[in-house]
């Protein structure tokens, strides 16, 4: 089933460090390879050398398509007709279109009323039963957990560890790039997969000898839905940030080893300075993310200024050219309800002729 061409994924690239074998049928849409955007006017207010991992360019628009072409790959391996998971909508997005690409079915389950519409739309259009719950992503979670050991049915939540393992890739991507390992690496946090896989990936690339540091993993959590920061479960999360309301992680382990082993930190940021980062990282580096996404920039400038870091144990200055990689996980374009409604953007309407268009643009 190794398709011609189709030499671009993560496992065609790191198939040495993933759990995949010769017989393994690879289901990818050439995945990974995301830019690692420089981001001078975040460098400039940081004190050091901020980069951006843009994994809204993946195939689905964010970095669940990294653990979700491991993961279903493995599904087909074993034999699996079917699978499901819970999600917040990045999941769903790419669970359903891995599963198209595999010619299997797709069941997602997901909060009601809380996906972003964009994301909804990918699940129904790539062809996966939709069920939304009246309930939150730990309700959506434990039900799927609850599909587990039924024959032919896989579950592709981050509880899956083929997920981490795939998702660990972009941090390889992240040395090869910089030749080294970052100083620190800022991400936002929900279910904690991410986290948990980039530090596994970092660790991984270290041990091969590949980079001769590890960096500082830093989590941010929004506010209304922060149960690492406030160490306690959650009952009723909630953000405008919907990837990541989520109250009570699965992988909240792994984020904790993540931060205790490398001397990193996990925050929060409000609503406010989530819709804030998003506004101000488009207008000013030309790189629109989706809200939860943004998490990480808010971060970096509530806590990062003049080359030091204000709340958390790194509190010395940093080393100067220290490098900074904020990952961004999604795409702006998959949920772009929340800045328009929270920015209020209503272009200025003006008659079809140059004198009125040129009177509304001077006063704008
Ligand atoms: C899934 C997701 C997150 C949260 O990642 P976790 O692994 O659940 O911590 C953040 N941002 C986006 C866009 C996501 O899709």
């Amino acid at each position: 089933m190794n398709e011609p061409l189709n030499d671009k994924g993560v496992i065609h690239r790191y198939r040495h460090f993933l759990p995949v074998s010769d017989s393994t049928p690879v289901i990818s849409l050439s995945e990974g390879s995301t830019p690692l955007i420089h981001s001078p006017r975040l460098s400039e207010k940081a004190g050091a050398e901020v980069y951006l991992k843009f994994e809204g360019l993946n195939p689905t628009g964010s970095f669940k398509d990294r653990g979700m072409t491991v993961a279903i790959s493995k599904a087909v391996e074993d034999g699996a007709k079917t699978v499901i998971c819970a999600s917040t909508g990045n999941t769903s997005a790419a669970a359903a279109a891995y599963a198209a690409r595999a010619g299997i079915q797709c069941a997602v389950i997901l909060p009601a009323g809380k996906i972003a519409i964009g994301k909804l739309a990918q699940a129904f259009v790539y062809g996966a039963k939709v069920v939304a719950i009246r309930g939150n992503f730990d309700d959506a979670l434990r039900i799927v957990r609850e599909f587990g050991g039924i024959d032919g049915v896989a579950i592709v939540n981050s509880i899956n560890p083929h997920r981490i393992e795939g998702q660990k890739t972009a941090s390889f991507e992240i040395i090869e790039d910089l030749g080294d390992a970052p100083d620190i690496h800022i991400l936002p946090i929900g279910n904690a997969g991410n986290i948990t896989a980039y530090w596994k990936g970092y660790r991984e690339f270290h041990a091969a000898g590949r980079s001769t540091r590890l960096p500082k993993m830093t989590g941010f959590q929004a506010a209304g839905s922060a149960p690492i920061f406030y160490n306690q479960p959650i009952e009723k999360p909630d953000t405008i940030a919907t990837a990541i309301r989520i109250g009570n992680p699965a992988s909240w382990q792994g984020a904790n080893n993540a931060v205790s082993e490398s001397g990193g930190c996990i925050d929060i940021v409000t609503d406010e300075e989530i819709l804030a980062a998003q506004a101000w990282l488009a207008a000013n580096e030309g790189v629109f993310v989706e809200p939860a996404s943004a998490a990480s920039v808010a971060g970096l400038l509530k806590c990062h200024s003049n080359g030091r870091c204000s709340t958390c144990p790194f509190a010395s200055p940093l080393r100067p050219g220290a490098k900074v990689v904020l990952t961004v996980t999604g795409h702006g374009l998959k949920d772009t309800e929340t800045p328009v409604k929270f920015g209020g953007f209503t272009p200025a309407e003006a008659d079809a002729n140059l004198a009125a268009v040129r009177a509304v643009l001077d006063q704008s």
